[in-house]
């Protein structure tokens, strides 16, 4: 996961695959991944598509960034850094 980014405002993970570069942007939920994309509408938004099954991940905000946890593993996710900010 160290090519993921955690987008706090929308609470969306960034991993961009390395073998293909295909931008991926999904939620975690507890057991379940929903994939979708954000949208600029006035703010930021986020379309989520159905859920996939993930069973045993869970995830949780520390400051900025996500902590996501599958079993005994464990990731920390840094934040966006957005030009804006
Ligand atoms: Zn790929």
């Amino acid at each position: 996961m160290q090519e993921a980014k955690y987008w706090r405002a929308l609470n969306v993970v960034h991993y961009k695959c390395h073998a293909c570069g295909y931008l991926n942007e999904f939620q975690i939920e507890k057991n379940k991944l929903v994939f979708g994309y954000s949208y600029a509408a006035g703010t930021a938004h986020f379309a989520g598509g159905d859920g996939v099954a993930f069973p045993g991940i869970t995830a949780y905000v520390k400051g900025e960034g996500l902590v996501v946890r599958l079993g005994r593993e464990m990731w920390n996710v840094m934040p966006i850094k957005h030009n804006t900010a």
